[in-house]
């Protein structure tokens, strides 16, 4: 059995004080959901440290939304992984578009921000996905392919085992567009065969997420598609009830 994930990508959005509000209502409707499904948010740097003490006692889970490429020393204005690590974080988004399109985020330095996830025992959760014109030219399924082997084929098979992927076509993301399920479905299902073909039987326990513009009206229907295994989700992670009734999505 795959983990189910539902994993809140705050962005840069919550002052502290309402990033912590928002922690506790997540945790405070936890319950509504089986504990089969993981929950997992990412706050803003600046309040991990409060998120974590929010969540403590809870199974809700903390992750980060991006890290440095190197450990240490004289890189102004970076976080390190360990940094991020010793605040209690278990999980470190990597490769989000807006950091690809807007930091000139590369494969070269995902390779590196990968080594520094694992070195602190962090899980990655690597995004990869198509924008608008790669879809249109039908390049989608090519366009995800790089980005797996460009980074995840340098993985060690006990690294690939602690992998999360999401699937985030661009054009989805903050759209209101979403992605039908059985395009959500095909381009997992794809993703996964990629995958199989370098680490064999471990991809069918890699859990694929979907993002873009999921939400509670959606998630059940993309959920329910045999290679979906949960949601990365952005807008809709800022609203505790919104963010829990994705989760529900998996009792639907
Ligand atoms: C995201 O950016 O990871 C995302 C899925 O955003 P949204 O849910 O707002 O489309």
């Amino acid at each position: 059995m795959r983990k189910k994930i539902v994993a809140g990508n705050w962005k840069m959005n919550t002052l502290p004080a309402e990033g912590v509000e928002l922690a506790k209502g997540v945790v405070a409707m936890r319950g509504e959901v089986c504990d089969c499904v993981n929950f997992i948010v990412c706050p803003p740097f600046t309040h991990l440290a409060q998120v974590a003490e929010a969540l403590k006692g809870s199974n809700v889970e903390l992750g980060a939304q991006n890290c440095a490429a190197e450990a240490k020393g004289a890189y102004t204005g970076e976080v390190a992984a360990s940094m991020i690590a010793a605040l209690g974080c278990k999980y470190v988004i990597l490769g989000h578009s807006e950091r690809r399109q807007y930091y000139g985020e590369t494969a070269q330095t995902l390779n590196k921000k990968m080594e520094q996830v694992y070195a602190n025992g962090l899980t990655p959760i690597y995004c990869v996905g198509e924008n608008l014109d790669e879809r249109e030219a039908g390049n989608h399924f090519a366009v995800c392919k790089q980005q797996i082997e460009e980074v995840v084929f340098n993985l060690t098979e006990e690294q690939f085992k602690n992998l999360v992927i999401a699937y985030e076509p661009v054009w989805a993301i903050g759209t209101g567009k979403t992605a039908t399920a059985e395009q959500a479905q095909e381009i997992h299902a794809y993703i996964r065969e990629v995958l199989a073909s370098k680490f064999g039987a471990a991809a069918e326990e890699c859990p694929i997420l979907y993002g873009g513009s999921c939400k509670p009206s959606n998630a059940a229907e993309i959920f329910a598609k045999e290679d979906v295994d949960g949601g990365l989700i952005g807008g809709a992670a800022l609203k505790a009830e919104d963010f829990i009734g994705i989760g529900k999505g998996f009792m639907a």
